[in-house]
C-alpha cells in the first residue's frame, strides 16, 4: 500500500466538515499533531448550507444545551483569531399568538432564559418595523451568526496557517486501521483517528445507520433579496419555531400551542416546515427551512415546501416582493440522540452530531470526541 505522506500524526480527522474541523482545534489546543483527511477539494456537506446560525436558547435542555454554550464561547474566540465576520448577534422570537407568547413566558423560568429579556413596545418598533402582527418579542444575546459557505474555508485555512494542521483535500479514507488511516490515495500514520463523516454513513462504516437508528433529515432553503432594503438586528424566529426546538417544544405550555397550529397551519407542521431568518453582508436574506425524514436524503427540492417557506416568511416579515435568488437543500443525519459518539475500535472514534445542531454544538462535542479517542486505548 502507496504512503500518502512521510509524516506521522497524533490523530487523523475523516472529514473537513463543522465537527472534523472543530475536531482539529480541540486536538491543536491540547498540543496534538493534526491531519485532516477530506475527500472532496472544499467541503460541500450541511456544514456550508446551514444558517450558520449558532443558536444556543433552544436546544434540548441539560448536556446540549451546556454544549451549545460552551460552542458558541469558542465561535467568538475562533471566528476572532480567523478573522471571520459575525454577522449576527442575538436572537428575536417574535410570538404572533397569545399561545406563543405563553411558551416564552413559560421559557424565561427556566435557567436556558438566563440573559434574556422582553423587547419594549419601543424597541419592537425601533428594532424590528417590519414584523408583522408580534404579541410579544423575546430576545436572546446568546446567539451569533457566521456566513458559513465562507467561513469553513476560512476556518480550515486557519488551522493549516496558525495552528500546524494539515489539510488533504481530495483524499477519500476507505478504512481504519490503526496506526493507520486507509485513503485512496495512500495510508497515513497515526496514534488516534476521529470520524465525523457527517450524513455519509455508508462508505465507512455500512453498517451504522441501522445500529444507531440514524435517518436522513433534508432541508429546503432560500436566498432572498428583499424588494426594499430592511436591516435584522439578529435572527428572526417564529412561532412555528417554538413547537420544533426542544428547549421550548418540551414545556408543558407549547401543547396549547401545537394544537392551535395543528388548525392553523397543518401543511407547516407536516413538511416540518419552521422560520429562520437571517441577513448575509449583502443585505440578503437566509430563509428556512423545511424537514422530510426518511431513510435516504431527499434529492429533490419541491416547490410546494418552498411555497410553505415563503407563506412563513410573509406572514411574519413584512417584505413583499422580495426575489429568491437561490434555493438549495441540505441533509444531516438524525436520530433521538442529538450527538451520535462511539469508539468502534481502541484509538477511533465516530462523531455524528444527530440533533441538526452542528453549527451550534461541534465544538463542545468535539472536546468530548478527542476525549473519547485519548482515552479508547
Ligand atoms: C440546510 C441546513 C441548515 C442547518 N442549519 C443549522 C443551523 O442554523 N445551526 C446549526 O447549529 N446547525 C444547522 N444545521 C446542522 C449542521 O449544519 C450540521 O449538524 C453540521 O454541519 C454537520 O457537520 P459535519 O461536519 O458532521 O458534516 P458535514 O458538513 O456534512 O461534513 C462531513 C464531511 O465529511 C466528509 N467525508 C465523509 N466521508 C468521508 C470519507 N470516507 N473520507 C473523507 N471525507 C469524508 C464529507 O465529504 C464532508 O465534507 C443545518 C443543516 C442543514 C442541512
Amino acid at each position: 500500500m502507496t504512503i500518502l505522506t512521510p509524516k506521522a500524526y497524533d490523530l487523523v480527522v475523516v472529514g473537513a466538515g463543522i465537527v472534523g474541523l472543530a475536531c482539529a482545534y480541540q486536538a491543536f489546543k491540547r498540543g496534538l499533531k493534526v491531519a485532516v483527511l477530506e475527500r472532496n477539494a472544499k467541503c460541500v456537506g450541511a456544514s456550508i448550507r446551514n444558517f450558520g446560525f449558532v443558536t444556543v436558547t433552544g436546544q434540548r435542555p441539560g448536556d446540549h444545551w451546556r454544549r451549545a454554550r460552551e460552542s458558541r464561547d469558542v465561535w467568538l474566540e475562533v471566528a476572532g483569531n480567523a478573522g471571520i465576520p459575525v454577522l449576527h448577534r442575538g436572537l428575536y422570537l417574535a410570538a404572533q399568538r397569545q399561545e406563543a407568547k405563553v411558551v416564552l413566558e413559560a421559557f424565561l423560568q427556566t435557567e436556558m432564559a438566563e440573559q434574556c429579556r422582553w423587547l419594549s413596545a419601543k424597541e419592537q418598533r425601533e428594532l424590528l418595523p417590519f414584523v408583522k402582527n408580534m404579541q410579544a418579542v423575546l430576545f436572546s444575546p446568546l446567539e451569533c451568526r457566521v456566513e458559513s459557505r465562507e467561513a469553513i474555508g476560512q476556518l480550515a485555512h486557519w488551522l493549516e496557517s496558525a495552528c500546524g494542521v494539515d489539510f488533504y483535500w481530495k483524499t477519500a479514507v476507505t478504512s481504519i486501521d490503526l496506526p493507520h488511516v486507509v485513503t485512496a490515495n495512500g495510508k497515513v500514520r497515526t496514534s488516534y483517528c476521529i470520524a465525523c463523516p457527517g450524513h455519509d454513513l455508508y462508505s465507512l462504516f455500512p453498517n451504522l445507520q441501522q445500529q444507531a437508528g440514524i435517518r436522513m433529515s433534508t432541508l429546503q432553503m432560500l436566498r432572498l433579496v428583499p424588494a426594499m432594503p430592511i436591516k435584522l438586528p439578529g435572527a428572526i424566529m417564529s412561532d412555528l419555531s417554538l413547537v420544533r426546538y426542544e428547549g421550548y417544544s418540551g414545556l408543558p405550555q407549547a401543547q396549547a400551542l401545537l394544537r392551535r397550529l395543528q388548525v392553523e397551519q397543518p401543511d407547516h407542521l407536516k413538511q416540518g416546515v419552521h422560520l429562520i431568518v437571517v441577513q448575509s453582508a449583502d443585505g440578503s436574506l437566509v430563509v428556512g427551512d423545511s424537514h422530510v425524514y426518511d431513510d435516504a436524503e431527499d434529492p429533490f427540492a419541491s416547490q410546494a415546501r418552498d411555497e410553505l417557506i415563503l407563506q412563513e416568511f410573509e406572514r411574519v416579515i413584512n417584505c413583499s416582493g422580495s426575489k429568491i435568488t437561490e434555493r438549495w437543500v441540505g441533509t444531516y443525519a438524525s436520530a433521538d440522540d442529538v450527538v451520535h459518539c462511539v469508539s468502534p475500535i481502541p484509538g477511533a472514534a465516530i462523531g455524528i452530531v444527530t440533533g441538526g445542531t452542528g453549527a451550534s454544538t461541534a465544538f463542545a462535542f468535539a472536546r468530548e470526541l478527542v476525549d473519547t479517542v485519548l482515552h479508547s486505548s
